[in-house]
């Protein structure tokens, strides 16, 4: 069977990592979650003392995109990927409210959107995978299998990443996530370069009402209907 390159779109905290993992155990395919690297940069720019108070210096950061070195690495225990920058386990830090606040305004800039592009296209050189971000069905791979633009209700996004975050322990309040989300989807959906659009042969998949067990079904119905496969 051919393997297939599924694109997983969308605004913030729509659930499209957690489709995108159902979707790759299910199939046995690789599963990418570029925003993490996107927030791998920005946690390198703060440990790097490169924003100052709150100001971004990006000339500073762009010089420095050569010494970031991201890597994903399968954890058995966790039955997920680590994110590695530089060989050090990131994947908690990437989650602070730190990153999240800044993470947009780093993912606008044209020279690290090129370096992340391009190592999210050599990942999925050879197909299966499943990648999830706001330019993968746009940009990264514009020729993929399946596209999918993922929306819900943004009440419940902000509902459901506040349980996320309060299950890793990491202390926030939904007011602020509320506010992050909102200056996320304004900032990527407005940017100059790769915004957020849903690609033209894109499914929409609003899971406001869908448990994670249907929305699963939705997609595999879809790779059965168009590959008459699975
Ligand atoms: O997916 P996640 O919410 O972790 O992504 C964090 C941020 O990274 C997004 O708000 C967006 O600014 C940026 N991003 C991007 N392009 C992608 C994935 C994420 O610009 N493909």
């Amino acid at each position: 069977m051919k393997k297939l390159t599924i694109a997983i779109d969308g605004f913030s905290s729509c659930g499209k990592s957690t489709l995108a993992k159902d979707l790759a155990k299910e199939l046995n395919y690789i599963f990418v979650d570029s925003g993490a690297m996107y927030r791998g940069i920005a946690f390198f720019a703060l440990q790097n003392k490169l924003i100052i108070d709150g100001v971004i210096h990006t000339d500073l950061l762009i010089n420095r995109l050569d010494e970031i070195n991201l890597e994903f690495v399968y954890n058995k225990e966790k039955f997920e990927s680590d994110l590695l920058l530089n060989g050090v386990n990131i994947s908690t830090e990437i989650r602070k409210p730190d990153v999240a606040a800044i993470v947009s305004k780093i993912a606008v800039l044209k020279e690290v959107r090129s370096k992340l592009v391009s190592t999210q296209q050599k990942l999925g050189e050879f197909g299966g995978i499943i990648m999830d971000g706001r330019d993968i069905g746009t940009v990264v791979f514009p020729k993929a299998d399946i596209k999918l633009f993922v929306t819900a209700d943004p009440k419940i996004r902000a509902e459901r990443r506040f349980k996320e975050l309060l299950l890793k322990d990491l202390n926030t309040s939904l007011v602020d996530i509320t506010a992050n989300l909102e200056e996320r989807d304004l900032i990527d959906t407005t940017r100059k370069i790769s915004p957020l659009v849903k690609a033209e042969d894109a499914i929409e998949l609003d899971n406001s009402n869908l448990t994670r067990e249907s929305q699963l079904q939705f997609v595999l119905d879809l790779i059965k209907e168009r590959f008459n496969t699975l």
